[in-house]
């Protein structure tokens, strides 16, 4: 089945009792047996809910694994593949990881005893030098955020598994539309589904896709004991999303490039951070691992001072946190996402005050660069 068809007839398709062509929201929480332990496969809608499973399958089936889970949000979902690990064990991470994934590691679970290292993943011997003994997972993020750096999925699944850690991934910028880490030897996938899944800024969700039985059973235990799930609705809303999805991931992929050409091309952007610029350091990467490119650019402008000037005169790019929706979306990370990572820190990493990022839409893309004419003259 292509991609654009497994949006659609992928995971469990309508309503066998009814005929209805949408999946019910089963807004219930607990079921009738038909004597102890007698039930039709679902016992409490912690532990498992028909609209959730059915998200669960579609995600599995889209992302290539074997099994999927729902979460009240990304970070949930994060933090339950986090509660895989016993205290003692230790992750290297991509070193611009989604800013939430950075405070959970360094604010919580390091609490519990789960070490991390932040290291720049696009180098891979950079990863090899940050494995310990105590080392169970290599985390990536790729293309990251906001910085859009690429790692190359294949090689540090192979590096990973030299070495016996798990490969995890968080596909959020690509969505498996584009790229499906699994194939390239991932053994967890996950998602800040609020994202470019859900695709319309109105559902908070996460998602996680594993390849074996074994990961399975185990995030299940997790999810069913840590109880982060996500609720029928939402469940709902987000194979409402994933219907559209390759269609909204090849809107947005047009529209990114006449929006790069025109940000490369203006004199008062000093850089612009895209893969799908031939002179991205890891351009071949990220074209030999994913479809697309995505609608994620940042561009630097130079000063906080001008970037809120340009917020004063944008229109149609709304000023929040977030991406991935329909409409597109600005964003200061140094002030914003990335404020909960020390100033020290962003430095390093090379998040400037006038660093901005951009979201792109599905609006049109005369009106989108229309606008950034506009605001940035
Ligand atoms: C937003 C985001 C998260 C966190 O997801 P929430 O749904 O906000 O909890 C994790 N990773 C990436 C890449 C994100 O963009």
């Amino acid at each position: 089945m292509k991609k654009l068809t497994k949006m659609i007839h992928g995971g469990i398709v309508g309503d066998e009792h009814t005929g209805a062509v949408s999946i019910p929201v089963y807004q219930v929480s607990t079921y009738k047996q038909e004597g102890i332990g007698g039930h039709k496969g679902f016992e409490y809608s912690r532990t498992g809910n028909p609209t959730r499973h059915a998200l669960e399958e579609l995600i599995a089936d889209l992302e290539e694994g074997k099994a999927g889970f729902a979460f009240g949000s990304g970070m949930a979902a994060i933090t339950a593949v986090m509660m895989l690990f016993n205290s003692g064990d230790h992750v290297v991470l991509t070193d611009d990881v989604y800013g939430g994934t950075y405070r959970v590691m360094t604010k919580v679970l390091n609490r519990l005893g789960i070490q991390s290292t932040f290291v720049d993943t696009s180098n891979l011997s950079t990863i090899e030098e940050a494995i310990q003994e105590n080392t169970k997972a290599i985390y990536l993020e790729t293309p990251t955020n906001p910085l859009l750096k690429i790692t190359d999925i294949e090689a540090a699944a192979n590096l990973a598994k030299k070495h016996s850690l798990l490969t995890i991934v968080d596909n959020t910028f690509s969505t498996p539309y584009w790229q499906t880490p699994i194939r390239q030897g991932a053994d967890i996938v996950l998602h800040s589904a609020t994202k470019y899944i859900g695709g319309h800024s109105d559902v908070v969700a996460g998602l996680v896709v594993v390849n074996s039985s074994e990961l399975a059973e185990r995030v299940h235990f997790v999810q069913n004991s840590t109880g982060g799930i996500l609720g029928p609705q939402d469940s709902w809303l987000l194979m409402r999303g994933i219907k559209t999805l390759g269609l909204r991931m090849e809107a947005t992929e047009k529209n990114t490039h006449k929006i790069v050409d025109f940000l490369v091309g203006h004199k008062s952007v000093s850089k612009v951070y895209y893969p799908g610029l031939e002179n991205h350091p890891n351009h071949e990467i990220a074209k030999k691992q994913s479809g697309g490119f995505g609608g994620m650019v940042s561009f630097d402008v130079g000063s906080a001072e001008r970037a809120a000037e340009i917020l004063e005169k944008i229109h149609y790019f709304t000023l929040a946190e977030s991406l991935g929706a329909v409409e597109s979306l600005i964003s200061v990370p140094a002030q914003m996402t990335h404020a909960s990572i020390p100033a020290e820190r962003r430095k390093e990493l090379g998040i400037t005050d006038g660093l901005m990022r951009i979201s792109v839409g599905i609006e049109d893309a005369d009106d989108l660069i229309e606008d950034l004419k506009r605001a940035l003259s």
